[in-house]
């Protein structure tokens, strides 16, 4: 088995303070820096909106933010603006180790299309390039954490065990959204059911060490 980190989507935007804030969001990044030593290769993913990025509920007029709109046929959750590319919110968080990553993916990229998953578009219409990336690199499992629990996180879990990755899922790695409560841990039964195993760090660091 070879192993891979994958942090998801560890941006300022997702921070306490940013626009599309997680509550103790922050708490992340320190549970992400005591981990990546520990792997040969980490993968970071970003969310990368152009900005005027149709998920952002001011491109929608009468919509406020969290509310649901239909998007080519789809339900499309519309957030504030967020992770506009270049700008200081979608940079990584600023506590974050960045010189422990190796790999960078992005997503989000095409105007009308979101993309909660690092592995793919909601629609699956286009690969992100990550599995192949990793694939390439005989990596065949994946530790995740990041945010949000209950959306970017869940949705590329998911995708990676669809992909055959094996998972395992931080628990303390991660925090959610919460649009409604208990969808954090309605998320987390979830990657469970689909075959994440659930760890805390701390046993992960005992393990690998
Ligand atoms: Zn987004």
């Amino acid at each position: 088995m070879k192993q891979a980190l994958l942090l998801v989507d560890i941006q300022n935007d997702f921070l306490p303070g940013g626009a599309l804030a997680v509550t103790e969001g922050d708490a992340v990044v320190p549970v992400a820096n005591a981990l990546m030593p520990a792997f040969d290769y980490v993968v970071a993913s970003q969310d990368w909106h152009p900005p005027h990025h149709l998920s952002f509920a001011a491109e929608h007029a009468g919509y406020e933010p969290f509310q649901v709109t239909e998007l080519d046929g789809h339900d499309q959750v519309l957030w504030p603006v967020h992770c506009v590319q270049g700008a200081p919110g979608a940079g990584f968080a600023s506590a974050l180790d960045i010189a422990g990553i190796d790999h960078v993916v992005r997503k989000g990229m095409e105007r009308r299309l979101d993309s909660y998953s690092a592995f793919y578009d909601n629609h699956h219409l286009n690969a992100t390039g990550l599995a192949d990336h990793l694939k390439a690199r005989d990596i065949d499992h994946l530790v995740v954490l990041g945010l949000a629990a209950d959306v970017c996180v869940k949705f590329t879990v998911v995708d990676a065990l669809a992909e055959g990755f094996g998972v395992t899922l931080v628990r303390d790695g991660v925090r959610g959204v919460d649009m409604q409560p208990g969808d954090t841990q309605a998320a987390i039964d979830a990657m469970q059911v689909a075959g994440a195993t659930i760890v805390d760090s701390s046993e992960l660091l005992t393990g690998l060490k």
